[in-house]
């Protein structure tokens, strides 16, 4: 048993010192008892390696029975305490953030309050804004980051994956130590270690059919940046048919887009431009095709861009406007949008 305990301690000591992630090290000391397990089994009684290392294969099963129940009860709490989190925020009712600023938010928008096309009214606009955000990925990670230090008084995120060591590259709101997490906590507490003074609402779940309209009901704008194309669609359909514009923005390997939907006010929805789903293949989504690790800081920065200047009423949303941004040769353009006659989103709507 010492040996053992000497070389499960070796083991993670040297894990420490080569910065090793903690799963690794407990794999290692999984392989170990492993080991210690089979020779205590497979040997005969007195073989002198048995003796070593306790000889008693009954213990060693009953040892490994118990550290397994208590890692199975560590995950079913932790899994437990996240259900409750989720259901805890998601009851709550949609805040209404008092719109007078304090000394301290005064002091911390001063930046916002000097310009001219936000000032004081503007900063209290964007402190009882509602926003969603789909998605808390590559183009979510900057928006809610900024969405958040702006001062955009509720900030809702949903979005049902965990945080995995191939999205650290680009998502840059998570952190090494959030890895495992569900995003949509790590987002959050992100969020408020950078602002206090806003509400972030986190749903750890998909964006379903029979919820997508309630949940709208609770904010004033949505901001897509999901890479689920079934996901986009349904999220246009929910947001046509409230009325309320939607910020979206996509990413291919060095390029990326970004437009304003706005049926209500005669610009064109997302099914007017892509009526049909691509095709499997023609559109590679970033695990296929790759994205560069700055451009969704680029396309989701202006995403919050463009969410301050509806909720502020300054300037030109991108409204019947797709901006396209080429990275690879530092080159932006702009096209015209308009409305597709017979869209089926957004056919019905008079705008
Ligand atoms: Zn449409």
């Amino acid at each position: 048993m010492m040996l053992f305990l000497f070389l499960c301690g070796g083991v993670w000591l040297l894990g420490r010192f080569m910065n090793a992630p903690t799963s690794a090290r407990w794999q290692m000391i999984g392989l170990i008892y492993v080991a210690f397990l089979a020779i205590n089994v497979a040997l005969p009684p007195n073989n002198p390696l048995r003796i070593a290392t306790g000889g008693d294969g009954k213990l060693w099963l009953v040892m490994g029975g118990l550290a397994a129940a208590a890692y199975g009860y560590r995950r079913v709490l932790g899994k437990i305490r996240e259900q409750a989190l989720s259901q805890e925020a998601e009851r709550a009712p949609a805040p209404a953030a008092p719109s007078a600023l304090g000394d301290s938010e005064v002091d911390r928008y001063a930046r916002h309050i000097f310009l001219r096309e936000i000032g004081g009214t503007g900063q209290r606009q964007l402190k009882q804004a509602r926003v969603l955000v789909v998605g808390a990925g590559g183009l979510g990670s900057p928006a809610l980051q900024y969405l958040a230090a702006a001062g955009v008084g509720t900030i809702g995120v949903i979005d049902h994956d965990v945080v995995d060591n191939s999205n650290l590259q680009r998502q840059v709101i998570h952190r090494d130590e959030m890895l495992g997490k569900p995003k949509v906590f790590s987002a959050q507490a992100a969020m408020e270690a950078q602002n206090p003074y806003v509400t972030v609402r986190p749903y750890n779940r998909p964006v379903a059919a029979e919820m997508v309209d309630g949940l709208l009901q609770d904010y004033d704008i949505v901001l897509d940046g999901c890479d689920d194309p079934a996901t986009r669609y349904l999220v246009n359909r929910a947001c046509v048919d409230a009325g309320k514009p939607l910020v979206s923005g996509a990413l291919s390997q060095w390029e990326g887009q970004i437009s304003v939907f706005d049926p209500a006010n005669g610009a064109p929805c997302y099914r007017c431009l892509f009526p049909e789903p691509a095709a499997p293949g023609l559109a590679p989504s970033c695990a296929e095709g790759g994205v560069l690790s700055a451009l969704p800081g680029v396309i989701g920065t202006m995403m919050a861009v463009e969410t301050i200047k509806l909720i502020v009423g300054v300037g030109a949303p991108l409204r019947g406007e797709m901006l396209i941004y080429d990275a690879l040769w530092g080159e932006t353009r702009k096209i015209a949008i308009s409305r597709r006659e017979g869209c089926v989103d957004c056919g019905h709507i008079q705008g």
